[in-house]
């Protein structure tokens, strides 16, 4: 048997991310990329994460919009 024993290593990183606007807070600031599997039998896209500056900032979250007024 000359079989050699392949080593599965694989890699998640991320694309390079691009702006969008966010349908949050109405602004330019959301952030998306790729999430990206590299494996030694190629690439494949596992999913798109998306990140808002307003919306998914923890430590300063958005007051809620009213949206009530008569
Ligand atoms: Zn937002």
């Amino acid at each position: 048997m000359s079989a050699r024993r392949q080593a599965m290593a694989a890699v998640v990183t991320t694309g390079t991310p691009w702006e969008l606007w966010c349908s949050g807070c109405r602004a330019f600031t959301l952030l998306a990329a790729e999430l990206l599997l590299l494996a030694p039998d190629g690439v494949s896209v596992l999913d798109v994460v998306q990140w808002c500056e307003v919306c998914d900032d923890l430590d300063h979250p958005p007051r809620p919009r009213r949206t009530d007024r008569a």
